[in-house]
């Protein structure tokens, strides 16, 4: 995969925190239109019933205006020609309408004189064609009429009054009504004088009833409550929750986004390592079924992961001889029987060759403490066995090695042995036939017998020199070597033996032992003899011990002290006890501590005998220092 096509997806991936920010965005955005949308709706629909209220009340005034008009017009035409202010009082009409809202009416003649003037007070200037003026209590509005003598009957009435008895209660109480001359002064009103701002108002002129007034309608409420702004601050609280979720999201994305990469590292370095592991690996749940395999262990079985995982007992690797043992060993590994320290086992490769392999079990616990399964480790030991094998086979070598050493050294015991009584029968036979030749004795068949019995005793001897000659050639092969080498060498070729037999095996080796100047081989046969007669003496014993000590012993010798806690040798000496063919043992040939001491003496050491502090036999052998080692310690 290329870096570009990884590069997009991992991009949206980072991102995708915006999209719950871009989303809420766009929601409100989109509810923001629709309410400014809605509420222009509102606003317009709000204006078309203003308008209609305008339009109603402003019919009503003129009805109004009109029937107050053809009441002034009644009572100017009812006035006599010459009315005074008692014949003005005394009608009818000019009481109800002074009732109703008229505050003065006045008769004028033609002339414009005052004729009468009621209620009783000063007549107002009256300024025409305006049809108001201004008294005390405020700006009033007139009503002219001509009257039937020529004059003017001018009623000057309450345009507030008109007002309060013109609007419905229930339009006062959605609008404040106005009446406002051209110049958008204030003649009258309901409520508020003066309209605050924001509010809807409409003006419609009262022409002719009132000229130059118009009535104004202003909303009381504002076009919009209050509350309907409440969802654009709830909005606007969205979107910064939504601002500050996003933000909370990206930090938690990119916690979890880090914590991938630490798990994705780890996971990799797991990986890495356990591909480095030589030894196999193999995890399986609680029913048995395999869950993991390394690299090592799918080079052991020979299998791929894929063949493996996934697989439940009879697994392909166990041999098909012995799958009822498997699956027995299996259940006891389920079951959390499996032995500590490992066990081992037979498997069989894909491709038929069979492998030895040690297996190690643990438990497989989860995050939570949890087993949920087994995780073994195997370890292929084919060559370890092999090794055994190898060292079975050279010990028994050595073993053979050892027995025709005895056999030769027995030989050159024998040939040692048999060397005098031959030279004596050689002696002896020339005695006689001197003695017989001396005593003149003739008998030529009798003299070349003993002739010949010297000359076959002489050949007997030569041979048995040249034998003795023969094994004793072997010089050892001397060199400076380590001692605790070759007492390991030895107790490894014994390990298996001592064993057997429980013996329990301690070396005291004293730290910086010199080396010492001796053919390891035939040390290594000394050694393992004395093992050997230890092992022997401490057969049947209830808690068999060996212990083997090396020191040094003066200037020049290293002292090897082979010490058990067996029966002891009842007090008898090296000298007994290494003579040739002494042996207290039933199969014993009786030549092993022969051949030690002629060894050690061949080294120029000493072979000794004696009772071991652990309570059994203590046999001890010395060997020099190498010459290395003496010239350095010299200096
Ligand atoms: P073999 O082992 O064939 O008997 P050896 O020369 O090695 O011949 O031993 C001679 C005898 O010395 C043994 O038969 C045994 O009686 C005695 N002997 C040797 N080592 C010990 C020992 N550690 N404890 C008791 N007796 C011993």
């Amino acid at each position: 995969m290329d870096a570009v096509s990884t590069f997009a997806p991992t991009l949206l991936r980072r991102a995708a925190w915006v999209w719950p920010l871009v989303l809420a965005l766009a929601f409100t955005c989109a509810f923001g239109t629709w309410l400014q949308w809605s509420d222009a709706q509102e606003a317009e629909d709000a204006r078309h019933t203003l308008i209609a209220d305008a339009l109603t009340l402003n019919s009503r005034i003129s009805d109004w205006l009109d029937s107050e008009n053809a009441e002034v017009r009644r009572l100017a035409q009812a006035l006599p020609a010459a009315v005074d202010e008692a014949g003005l009082l005394r009608e009818s009409r000019l009481a109800a309408g002074l009732h109703r809202l008229w505050l003065s009416a006045t008769a004028l003649d033609a002339h414009n004189r005052i004729l009468a003037h009621v209620p009783d007070q000063a007549p107002q200037p009256v300024v025409l064609p305006q049809h108001r003026s201004i008294d005390e209590r405020g700006l009033s509005a007139h009503l002219a009429a001509p009257t039937a003598g020529g004059g003017k009957l001018v009623v000057q009435f309450d345009p507030g009054a008109l007002l309060r008895q013109t609007v419905p209660w229930w339009l006062g109480r959605k609008y404040d009504v106005r009446l406002v001359d051209g110049l958008g002064e204030v003649i009258a009103a309901t409520g508020n004088a003066l309209a605050p701002a924001g509010r809807q108002s409409y003006r419609v002129s009262l022409e002719p009833e009132m000229a130059d007034t118009y009535l104004e309608l202003t909303t009381r409420e504002a076009s919009l409550p209050w509350w309907r702004r409440l969802p654009l601050a709830l909005m606007a609280a969205f979107l910064l929750l939504s601002g500050a979720a996003s933000w909370m999201l990206r930090r938690q994305m990119r916690e979890v986004a880090a914590a991938e990469t630490r798990w994705r590292t780890e996971a990799a370095w797991r990986r890495a390592i356990e591909d480095s592991l030589t030894v196999g690996l193999r995890g399986r749940d609680a029913e048995g079924r395999l869950v993991h395999v390394n690299r090592a262990f799918c080079d052991l079985v020979g299998f791929t992961p894929e063949q493996l995982l996934g697989r439940m007992p009879p697994m392909p690797y166990w041999p098909g001889d012995a799958v009822a043992e498997s699956m027995q060993r299996h259940r006891r590994n389920m079951a959390g029987h499996a032995p500590r320290d490992g066990y081992e086992a037979r498997w069989v490769r894909s491709d038929g060759t069979p492998i030895d392999v040690m297996i190690f079990e643990a438990p497989l616990v989860d995050a939570q403490g949890r087993q949920t399964g087994w995780m073994g480790s195997i370890v292929d030991i084919g060559a370890r066995k092999q090794a055994e094998e190898r060292e079975r086979r050279r010990a028994e070598v050595l073993a053979t090695h050892s027995r025709l050493t005895t056999l030769g050294e027995v030989a050159s015991a024998l040939a040692h042995q048999l060397n005098q009584p031959l030279a004596a029968i050689a002696g002896y036979g020339g005695g006689v036939l001197r003695s017989l030749e001396r005593a003149g004795y003739a008998d030529a068949i009798v003299l070349d017998a003993l002739r010949g019995l010297g000359e076959q005793a002489a050949e007997a001897g030569r041979i048995v020199q040249r034998i003795r000659a023969f094994l004793t050639r072997r010089a050892p092969q001397r060199e400076t070597c380590a001692l605790p080498a070759i007492v390991e060498r030895a107790l490894g070729l014994l390990r298996r033996d001592l064993q057997r037999q429980g013996i329990g095996v301690e070396t005291a080796l004293a730290p910086g032992l010199p080396a010492v100047f001796a053919d390891p081989v035939l040390v290594e046969q000394v050694l393992i003899n004395l093992l050997r007669n230890a092992a022997d003496a401490l057969a049947g014993h209830p808690a068999p011990q060996i212990r083997i000590a090396a020191a040094r012993a003066g200037e020049r010798f290293l002292r090897v002290d082979v010490d058990d806690n067996g029966p002891g040798l009842g007090g008898l000496g090296v000298e007994v006890l290494a003579a040739p063919f002494h042996s207290t043992k039933p199969e014993g040939m009786g030549m092993g501590l022969a051949i030690c001491r002629s060894v050690v003496e061949a080294h120029h050491g000493a072979l000794e005998a004696g009772t071991s502090a652990l309570g059994g036999a203590r046999f001890s052998f010395t060997l020099p220092f190498s010459l290395a080692t003496a010239a350095t310690e010299e200096t």
